[in-house]
């Protein structure tokens, strides 16, 4: 098996689904918003450049990313294949990707714009082991995280106004990879609008 694509539109689940096949695959996953979040944190001019892109909204420029990908692909765990979550977003980034890597599935996370809202803005996450959970929909255990230190986090950028930017982005931009990637034979779909272990099902049938 080469790389995977998690692809699907903010809040459709690719993180949590990315988590959970790391499990059963083993393959690292590699998270460009992560890394630019760090960025971000880190102070560092790739994350001073981003932030303004991040807060509104907006796709981070395609120079950039490409940049922090072609970095952490040298990095050794990468060399047997890695999970990509939220990555490519636009077609230049695909292009560019199949260049530094093998792609052997694009799993795509479907969940109906109606939906994203409601999951994004209850999204919160534990900052010492980065379990994601959800207030309504898979909320954190009332022992507490699973990994018994929760440092609750909630995402900037996880508010109404810049989620239906990001949506906007995503239908713009992004969606058009689904037709690049099908016509490539690669691309597979699920339905994400159900409960978390039915999805990891369906994508680990598909990767089999
Ligand atoms: P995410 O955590 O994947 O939702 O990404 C958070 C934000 O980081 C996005 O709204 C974009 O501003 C930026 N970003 C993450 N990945 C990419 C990418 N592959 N291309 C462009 N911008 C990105």
């Amino acid at each position: 098996m080469g790389s995977i694509v998690l692809f699907g539109p903010p809040g459709a689940g690719k993180g949590t689904q990315a988590q959970r096949i790391m499990e059963h695959s083993g393959l690292p996953q590699v998270s460009t918003g992560d890394m630019l979040r760090a960025a971000v944190k880190a102070g560092s001019k790739v994350g001073v450049e981003a932030k303004r892109y991040m807060d509104e909204g907006a796709l981070v420029p395609d120079s950039v990313i490409l940049a922090l990908i072609k970095e952490r692909m040298l990095e050794p765990d990468a060399s047997g294949g890695v999970m990509f979550d939220g990555f490519p977003r636009t077609i230049p980034q695909a292009e560019s990707l199949s260049e530094l890597a093998e792609i052997s599935h694009v799993l795509a996370i479907d969940v109906p714009d109606e939906r994203i809202v409601e999951r994004i803005c209850g999204r919160v996450a534990c900052g010492n082991c980065g379990a994601v959970y959800h207030d309504s929909f898979n909320p954190v255990p009332s022992s507490g995280c699973t990994c018994g230190k929760y440092d609750e986090k909630r995402r900037a950028d996880d508010n109404e106004t810049t989620v239906r930017k990001r949506l906007e982005a995503y239908h713009q931009q992004t969606a058009p990879l689904a037709a690049w990637y099908t016509a490539r034979g690669l691309f597979h779909s699920v339905d994400g609008d159900r409960d978390i272990p039915a999805i990891t099902a369906d994508l680990l049938a598909l990767l089999e």
